[in-house]
């Protein structure tokens, strides 16, 4: 094995997210395209990660898991030197992290840190002569290009939700615990995380099941119809552009291109019409049920099921009939 690709697995509050899996399982069909690789995923916390062991179901031949008081509460700087460090001690070759919020943040620390390119939300990888390169949206996802990245390290971040996470037939392995170096005073300290108001229990990127409402809901106080959907549910609320842009949903409620990428098994589209950058954030969804009074709009013709009809007549006789089979 002449490589080694390191794929940050990012927790929160002791448990692995969603993207930790995505992530580990990219970097499994990296090594096995680059003739074998070695995968080591990273957890970085301030305890032990009960789960972080399954990630060797996912493909990852060792999981490292750095602990310290000093990453507490997300300290950027001393994620990243752990992160470089790990890097060099292990002579990796490639560095893999979720396009996430906290992704987003350490990638460019890393880049500069580890003097590498950075190729950030990438939609796929592949191996071209050897190298590795990277496929992302440019262009708010009206052009794809190809990246090869050209000396350092190959350093990425992958968009979530389009790495579906998969098994790769491999066993858990047992956390290996590692210590970075003594850690100088952070420069950033992060004092506290201040909830969006009015924020969801359910992620939407994370959700299971969305409940995603377009311009067909007339306005936003209709949303309250599809709140109590997803409260039977127990789904998060979606919404198109035409709705973010008209101001009735917050921008992170936003499912598509320029949004939101999602996948979850059970997505309800209820008056939106289908444009194609709003199926460029949801058609992995398993199952896509649209409810429209256009026979012709084009979310049927990726909808698994399709509700030819009125938003405020289907929507709550579904949540009267969900509540009434769960006994709620
Ligand atoms: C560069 C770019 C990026 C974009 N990115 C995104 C993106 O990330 N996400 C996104 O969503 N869009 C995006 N868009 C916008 C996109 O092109 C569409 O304009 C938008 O998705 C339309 O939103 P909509 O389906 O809610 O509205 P509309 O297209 O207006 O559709 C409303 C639908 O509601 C139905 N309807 C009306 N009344 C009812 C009723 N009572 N019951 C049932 N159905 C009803 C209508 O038949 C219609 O099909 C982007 C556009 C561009 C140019």
């Amino acid at each position: 094995m002449s490589h080694t690709i390191l794929a940050f697995a990012e927790q929160r509050d002791g448990t692995l997210k969603k993207s930790a899996f995505e992530v580990v399982t990219a970097a499994a069909a990296l090594a096995k395209k680059l003739g074998g690789a070695k995968v080591v995923a990273v957890v970085i916390a301030t305890q032990a990660i009960g789960n972080a062991g399954e990630l060797g179901a996912f493909g990852a031949d060792e999981v490292v898991l750095a602990t310290g008081d000093a990453f507490a509460g997300y300290a950027p700087g001393a994620y990243a030197r752990a992160l470089k460090e790990l890097c060099e001690q292990r002579g990796a070759s490639a560095l893999l992290l979720p396009h996430s919020a906290q992704g987003k943040d350490l990638a460019p620390r890393l880049s500069a840190l580890l003097l590498s390119p950075l190729v950030a939300d990438c939609v796929a990888l592949d191996v071209d002569g050897g190298a590795i390169v990277a496929r992302r949206p440019v262009y708010a996802g009206k052009a794809f290009w190809t990246v090869k990245p050209k000396g350092g390290r190959f350093l990425a971040t992958l968009r979530p939700n389009v790495f579906t996470p998969a098994k790769s037939g491999g066993a858990p392995v047992s956390p290996t615990s590692w210590q970075p170096s003594a850690q100088r005073a952070p420069r950033v300290v992060l004092k506290s995380v201040i909830a969006p108001e009015g924020s969801k229990s359910v992620e939407l990127t994370e959700a299971d099941v969305i409940v995603s409402g377009g311009r067909g809901m007339k306005g936003p106080e209709h949303f309250a119809m599809l709140e109590e959907l997803a409260g039977a549910l127990g789904a998060a609320v979606g919404a198109s552009r035409a709705v973010v842009d008209a101001g009735w949903r917050p921008h992170g409620d936003q499912v598509g291109q320029t949004g939101k990428t999602v996948s979850p098994n059970l997505y309800i589209a209820c008056g939106i019409s289908g444009a194609i950058q709003h199926l460029a954030g949801m058609s992995s969804s398993r199952v896509i049920v649209a409810i429209n009074k256009d026979k012709e709009a084009p979310i049927f013709k990726l909808a698994t099921y399709g509700i030819v009809g009125d938003v405020f007549e289907v929507v709550p006789a579904l949540t009267a009939e969900i509540r009434k089979a769960k006994g709620t």
